[in-house]
This record gives structure tokens, C-alpha cells and sequence, in this order.
């Protein structure tokens, strides 16, 4: 069931649109994509596109995708487009078919749940896939609409009810390229923009590059290690080639925790004991296989960052290599870079603080927290204190998080007093207090990760704990967290995980809203 392009080249005039051709030859395929583009012409509307036929069968969704399964989408049938839109983000000139700005709203792979032949099911009025994409992910389903006052080309999009199902997803909270981070206006009318898509179609030495790009794809599609038998921690005698096999054997469980997330490096080329440096910039000599996203930077020299994202085994290795023994990771990920989708408390006990006291307040904040409704987790950070996080559901800003963590660390200095500081400047905390740490959210802001590794003696991993762990810590007599938390270490992690698994597997599933949370607050807090 071949699609044709016949159509998609008699509407477009390609002298004048940079929209692709359709030169691009169809593939076999195991996993066949989709792309989601935004697309502000006319009217304001989501063009979802499966391949299929060796074309990209295309409706046009007024309203947008959505992962309510409530939310059943009008979606018109439009011309097959050629594979090669898949990619395509930018500006249809005025005058000419679809004027207007393009984004790549979201893209990915997807399966079919029946049949085998995607084109088929098309042909047949009716496909059930599953999508994994950046936003959209899980089950849904096309299907073709009958009835008399129905239109020949008027299909319904909707969400299957599965664990991505989302009640309260809103497509106005998600405007932005999941590809480049960029939103309508950003590829529209100023004058960066312009650049960025000459850069990419016309400039030589672009074009150049990107050759050269190819041709080292297959040289250089394995890092290379350097230095391996470097000491790092030299009261222990971990190497890099320890870091790198610890990153290597724990990817399956980090690397969903790092997915979509800018990262800050902090680089220790000499061990722990050496000079140490952050890193947001990618370092120019990074492999053409790294990914990156480039965020607007508003201070300091650059106009941009360019982050490294870490999405697979090879970048994770890479970055071990660099000496980045840390890798800190945004709390909101790339396609809605403005909304965190983590909440966490840092508690950072104080000179003098024991592990039992830290223990004691944070199972506190725990009581605080599920009093309004929350369900928070709690892991080591891997230095000397812990976190305690949960999972946000989609849409809030980074200043409306930050209002619930401040009003939630006032709460618990309320009900605890001197055991609570909240003092900023280091020098006038109470000994012996614990500082709860609420401002660590913010754009650009960054936390450690599960399994992240600390530049500490004993190279400790960040740990997610059961409650029960740290009920078992308030009873404690340690003077410190240290000797607990270095159980879990780069020696003995990659056995735990193989053997239990990820121990928050389940806590972080549940997005929470914090809505009810808030007015509870109001009620049980003041
Ligand atoms: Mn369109």
C-alpha cells in the first residue's frame, strides 16, 4: 500500500518554500516514526504524520494531540508528505501553500497494537498504535469517521486509557520544538531565527560540516577511552576505568532519569583531590554523536548554551571518560524546558548535625507532606545530606513550584525551630541544625540524579531510600550520614540494581498536582 506524493508536489512551489522535495528514498523500517509538527498558517493547527506506504500519512488536528482520553480530536485527512518532513521546522514563505511558521512539536517512533502493516490499517479507516515520543507517549488510536453529516476526510484522534493517560494534560502548557526548544515566534519573524535555518539550507560550510558529520559517523561511533588507569579517588584507588564500567553497568537504570534533561558537568580530570570545574558549555571537542540543546543564555558572555543531553550509552561513557565524576541534570526536560516535572527538597544538615537529627527532620517534612496529600521519595544525595522529591504533573512554572517548596520549608521551621535553618548565609546557620534547601528550583538549576556518582571518599552514588530506611537512620547513633550512604557505592550499586531493580521504580511514577496540596496547606499550615 504505497502512498504517493503527487499531490504534496503539484500544491508547493519549491523555488520559493524550503520545505523538502521529497528526494529521500524509502526505507525498510522496524521502527516506523512520527512527527507531531505545530504549525501556525491560516488557523493555528497540529499536523500528525505517521510513516507509512514510504510516505508520512498526514491529518491536520485543529485542537492538538492530546493524552486525555477524554479529548476526541477532530484530525482531516490531508496529502502524503514525503519522509523527509519529518525534520522539517522553519518558515513557509508568504503567498505560498501552508504560510507560516513550522515547528517540530514532537517525534519519535511508534508500534502498531493491530495488524502489521500500518499503510493497511490506514487504507482500512481504523489504526491503533502506541507512540513514543517526547510528549506524547502510550496508546492511541485514528480512526475514520461515518455517518451522514461526516465529511469524506474527517478522521478522530484520541488517547487509549493507559498508565500515559493524563486527565489534566493541556496542549496549551506544551508550545514549544521538542526538537530545538524553540517556540512559533522564535523560528518566525526575528532575525536569529532566520539565520538558523539559512545556516542550515544554504550556508557552504554548513553543509560541509554536516558531511563531514556522516563521514565520521561510522569511524567514530564508539568513544574512545583515554588514561583509564588515572586514580581518582586516591584514598581508594577507584580509576576512571571503574567510572566508566560503574556508568556502563548502571545505564538502563540512570539513563531514564537523565533523558531529555540538560546537563551541567563537573569535571575532575585530576581525581577528587584535584582542581574540579563545572561545565555547561559542550566542550568543542565533543563527538558529532552527542546531543545537544541550545538554550538562550541571559548572562555572562554567550548568547546561548549549547548543553550536552545524554540519552544513551555511548554519551554516558563519553562523559565518564571527561573525568565528570557529577552529572547534574534539569528538573524540567527538553520540549517543556520551562516547566519542572521534579519537586525536591535538599536537607543539608550542619556542622554538628547527627544522623538521627537529619533523619528526624526529614521523616517530618514526610508527615507534613502527606498530611496535604503528597507522596514524596527520599534518596542520599551521595555528599552529606538528603533529598526528597516527587514528581510534579505537567504545566507548573518554575515560580509556582518554588512558592509551594518555600511555604513547605516555613512550615516544617515552624514546627521544628532550632532543629531547621533557613538561613542563606552559610556562618549564621545553628550548629547542629539542618538547612532546607527549597530554592533549587529554577531554570538552569540543577539536582543529582539517582545513581549519579559524588566526589567523595569511597566514590558514593546518590540512593533512593524506603522510608523505612531512613525511620531505621533516626535510631542511629552516627555522628554522620558518610558511613551510611557510602553502602551504596560505585563498587556495590551495579549488583543492587541487577538484583532489586530501581528501588523508586514505583515512587516516581504518580505525577502529582499541587493544587489540593496548596489548600490543604492553607487550612492545616496557618
Ligand atoms: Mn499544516
Amino acid at each position: 500500500m504505497k502512498g504517493s506524493l503527487k499531490e504534496y508536489k503539484k500544491k508547493r512551489r519549491f523555488d520559493e518554500t524550503s520545505e523538502p522535495e521529497g528526494a529521500v528514498k524509502p526505507r525498510a523500517t522496524a521502527r516506523p516514526r512520527f512527527v507531531v509538527q505545530m504549525h501556525r498558517a491560516t488557523r493555528l493547527h497540529w499536523d500528525f504524520r505517521l510513516e507509512a506506504g514510504g510516505v508520512l500519512k498526514s491529518w491536520a488536528v485543529p485542537k492538538g494531540p492530546s493524552l486525555n482520553p477524554a479529548d476526541k480530536r477532530l484530525a482531516m485527512h490531508v496529502e502524503d508528505h514525503p519522509l523527509d518532513y519529518y525534520d522539517f521546522e522553519g518558515v513557509i514563505p508568504a503567498g505560498n501553500y501552508g504560510a507560516g511558521q513550522v515547528i517540530v512539536w514532537d517525534y519519535g517512533w511508534y508500534s502498531l497494537v493491530e495488524g502489521t502493516d500500518p499503510a493497511r490499517e490506514i487504507a482500512r479507516g481504523k489504526i491503533k498504535f502506541i507512540l513514543h515520543g517526547h510528549k506524547l507517549r502510550g496508546e492511541f488510536t485514528l480512526v475514520k469517521m461515518h455517518g451522514r453529516n461526516s465529511e469524506e476526510n474527517a478522521w478522530l484522534l484520541f488517547k487509549d486509557k493507559d498508565e500515559y493517560a493524563d486527565p489534566h494534560w493541556d496542549v496549551a502548557d506544551h508550545s514549544r520544538s521538542a526538537k530545538t526548544d524553540r517556540s512559533l515566534d522564535q523560528v518566525g519573524d526575528n532575525p536569529r531565527s532566520r539565520k538558523w535555518i539559512s545556516d542550515r539550507a544554504a550556508d557552504p560550510a554548513h553543509a560541509r560540516a554536516a558531511r563531514t558529520r556522516e563521514a565520521k559517523r561510522s569511524s567514530d561511533g564508539v568513544p574512545q577511552f583515554t588514561n583509564l588507569d588515572k586514580v581518582l579517588w586516591p584514598d581508594d584507588g577507584y580509576t576512571k576505568g571503574d567510572l566508566i564500567k560503574y556508568y556502563l553497568s548502571v545505564a538502563s537504570w540512570l539513563l531514564p532519569y537523565l533523558q531529555e534533561r540538560p546537563l551541567t558537568l563537573q569535571r575532575f580530570p585530576n581525581g577528587i583531590e584535584g582542581s574540579s570545574f563545572f561545565e555547561k558549555q559542550a566542550p568543542a571537542g565533543a563527538p558529532p554523536w552527542v546531543r545537544t540543546v541550545s538554550v538562550p543564555s541571559e548572562y555572562g558572555k554567550r548568547s546561548k548554551i549549547d548543553y550536552i543531553v545524554c540519552d544513551d550509552e555511548r554519551t554516558l561513557a563519553w562523559l565518564a571518560n571527561l573525568g565528570a565524576i557529577t552529572l547534574h541534570a534539569w528538573i524540567s526536560r527538553i520540549g517543556s524546558m520551562d516547566s519542572p516535572d521534579l519537586c525536591l527538597l535538599d536537607m543539608d544538615p550542619q556542622a554538628g548535625c547527627t544522623l538521627s537529627a537529619l533523619a528526624k527532620v526529614t521523616l517530618r517534612l514526610r508527615d507534613e507532606l502527606e498530611a496535604i496529600g503528597l507522596s514524596p521519595a527520599v534518596k542520599t544525595s551521595g555528599g552529606k545530606g538528603l533529598h526528597v522529591m516527587w514528581r510534579l504533573a505537567a504545566g507548573y512554572s518554575y515560580d509556582e513550584v518554588r512558592r509551594f517548596t518555600e511555604l513547605t520549608a516555613h512550615r516544617l521551621s515552624s514546627v521544628m525551630g532550632d532543629a531547621i535553618t533557613l538561613e542563606r548565609v552559610v556562618k549564621k546557620r545553628k550548629r547542629g541544625s539542618v538547612y532546607i534547601d527549597w530554592a533549587q528550583i529554577g531554570k538552569g538549576k540543577t539536582i543529582v540524579m539517582p545513581f549519579v556518582v559524588r566526589p567523595r571518599p569511597k566514590a558514593p552514588v546518590s540512593w533512593p531510600l524506603a522510608w523505612s530506611d531512613v525511620e531505621k537512620m533516626a535510631r542511629s547513633r552516627a555522628p554522620d550520614i558518610f558511613a551510611e550512604a557510602a553502602h551504596w557505592n560505585i563498587e556495590s550499586v551495579p549488583a543492587l540494581l541487577k538484583k532489586r531493580g530501581d528501588p523508586w521504580k514505583k515512587a516516581l511514577e504518580k505525577r502529582q498536582r499541587l493544587e489540593q496540596a496548596l489548600k490543604k496547606a492553607q487550612k492545616l499550615w496557618t
